[in-house]
């Protein structure tokens, strides 16, 4: 049987011994559990597995072994096997040792001896971490295939898309992969007609729209009720709080997204300030476990749907959807966050999805293998893009136009980069111009300081620069800052229009906007915090504040 396997190493035949036991006992049926008494013997095992087209789920090791420490074995592990979840068994005293592995060989977890009873102490660890192994893995010759032209911006729409739905697929590269050309050939597809993708079941999406590809893959699309409490325009972090709260207070909540859900959240490789996450956790997996906590309340998701305007009736909303159909609720949340500006330089948009990517380094990472790469922008998010495409690319360089990133990247961000040998950072700079021959080739970057310009190879560029609100689907009566950001609470009692458009007895709810019963969190919101955790806190607010207008109504 091909199971996939589950490896623990320990140099201490008893405590190897009883963790085999505990682990066959609960796992036996899905997975194979493999023992190694060293680490060295334990990178033969996963070189023989990986031979055989084998599977590795998990890899639990020993700190103190003899020849091999713990963290270096399950750093290694990770060249072998990427998305296998990485544990490290340690002693009391070794913890200190094993925060320091979780930092720099970016651990997934580590437990404590004993860990009696397991019920308490292992499965809740070993249940997780297989859950997230098995949304991210995909056996190789099944599954649903995307082919298309790597330096192309609708194969590239495709590949964020999919991501961004927590779809797995196969990426196929018609001018890298020869497989591609072969399936190509086999489903009757031209040149002219890519991304195409091929279902399982045998189905050829030419070219296809997202709506399509969602219908085919069994997304939801269309709303079940006439009537909803709440509906929740936005799915990130702030969105899918808010639907969690709505639903498990038993209001009929619907939660849109025109992309798909975790919003920014989704976009970073890995979050290491959210409570509760010893080991950082990566935006995919934390959106994966909002989704299905809301769904699983009974929240409602359709995707992709975007909204482009509201208009309120008597006291009843109406988003209106850009197909042009309609949803009727009694109040709105906002949670429409933002999205990074387009950068400015010369020729850079005829490169935007063939070289050129807004926020899309876990999506185009593998892409940049060997590559010299540039980041642009010098806050967390591209000092986090910075130290996951070093994993993949020759060279990284990060282009600020500051003199440091001291005044705008966080330190544990700043500790990671210097660590990172192929990390280069480029202090007052600027991209002036962008060139290439269908994709991104060369870049000019000016220095601030002399005005000098270099002309330099470049295979990608990701830019994190400036941000604006998704704030143009509200009606002008939703009052906003000088930078599109709502205005809310108190704030929007500031506001000169204020009284000209709020006409109700009572000053509006914290979180409220300048429409009643229309609400407002998150990074869309003037004054936000710009955070994972500050997102969610003002979704879950936001649920209090709008069953305290609906009870008034
Ligand atoms: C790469 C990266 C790394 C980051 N790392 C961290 C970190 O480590 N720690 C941390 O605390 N914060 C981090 N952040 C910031 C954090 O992700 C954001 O503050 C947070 O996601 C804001 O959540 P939100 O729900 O307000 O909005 P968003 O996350 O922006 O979500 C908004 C959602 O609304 C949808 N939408 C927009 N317009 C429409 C429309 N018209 N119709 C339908 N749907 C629409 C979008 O598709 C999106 O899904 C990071 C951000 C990025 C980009």
């Amino acid at each position: 049987m091909n199971l996939p396997v589950i490896l623990v190493v320990d140099d201490d035949p008893q405590v190897l011994a009883a963790i085999r036991r505990d682990l066959k006992a609960h796992y036996r049926e899905n997975y194979r559990v493999l023992t190694a008494s060293s680490g060295e013997s334990a990178l033969d095992v996963l070189k023989e597995l990986k031979t055989r087209g084998g599977a590795l789920a998990l890899l639990i090791s020993d700190q103190r072994m003899p020849s091999m420490l713990g963290v270096e074995l399950l750093a290694r592990c990770r060249e072998i096997y990427p998305i296998a979840g990485r544990v490290l068994l340690t002693a009391y005293s070794d913890v200190k040792a094993a925060i320091r592995g979780i930092n720099e060989a970016h651990l997934d977890h580590y437990l404590e001896k004993p860990w009696d009873p397991p019920e308490e102490h292992l499965f809740p660890v070993v249940d997780d971490l297989l859950a997230s192994w098995q949304s991210a893995y995909r056996p190789e010759l099944t599954g649903l295939k995307l082919l298309g032209h790597q330096w192309s911006a609708p194969s590239h729409e495709m590949k964020t898309f999919l991501a961004g739905n927590l779809i797995p697929y196969r990426w196929l590269d018609v001018q890298r992969d020869a497989e591609a050309l072969v399936l190509m050939k086999a489903a009757g597809v031209s040149l002219h007609e890519l991304p195409v993708l091929l279902l399982e079941d045998g189905t050829v999406l030419r070219n296809p729209d997202k709506r399509q590809v969602a219908e085919s893959l069994g997304l939801t699309t269309s709303a079940t009720r006439d009537l909803y409490d709440l509906i929740i325009v936005g799915a990130g972090p702030a969105g899918l709080a808010a639907a969690v709260y709505g639903a498990s207070e038993g209001m009929r909540t619907l939660l849109l997204d025109g992309h798909g859900p975790g919003g920014q959240a989704a976009a970073s490789t890995r979050i290491e300030n959210y409570l509760g996450f010893p080991a950082g956790v990566s935006g995919t997996e934390l959106t994966r476990r909002a989704l299905a906590q809301a769904q699983r309340l009974g929240a409602e998701f359709l995707v992709p749907v975007s909204v482009s305007g509201l208009c309120v009736d008597q006291g009843y909303k109406r988003v209106v959807l850009k197909d042009g159909r309609e949803l009727l609720t009694r109040a709105v949340l906002a949670a429409t966050g933002m999205t990074y500006r387009e950068h400015s330089a010369d020729g850079i948009a005829a490169c935007n999805g063939a070289g050129v990517y807004y926020g899309a380094a876990g999506t185009e990472a593998f892409s940049c293998r060997g590559g010299r790469v540039i980041v642009v922008g010098g806050g967390n998010s591209a000092g986090q893009s910075a130290v996951y495409l070093s994993r993949f690319a020759s060279e990284v360089h990060i282009v600020v136009r500051r003199s440091g990133l001291e005044e705008t990247m966080s330190h544990y961000l700043i500790h990671q980069i210097a660590a990172l040998s192929n990390i280069q950072i480029r202090p007052r700079m600027v991209v002036d111009r962008v060139e290439g021959d269908g994709r991104l080739e060369r870049i000019w970057l000016r220095s601030l300081d002399t005005d000098s310009v270099v002309v330099e190879k470049a295979d990608a560029a990701f830019v994190f620069i400036g941000t604006r609100p998704h704030s143009d689907w509200l009606p002008p009566t939703v009052l906003r800052n000088a930078k599109g950001f709502v205005l809310t609470g108190h704030d929007a009692t500031y506001s000169e229009a204020f009284t000209r458009i709020w006409k109700e007895d009572r000053d509006p709810l914290p979180l409220e906007t300048t429409v009643a019963g229309v609400f407002a969190a998150g990074d869309l919101r003037a004054g936000a915090m710009n955070r994972v955790a500050s997102a969610v806190g003002e979704g879950a607010m936001a649920v209090r504040l709008v069953s305290e207008y609906l009870a008034r109504t």
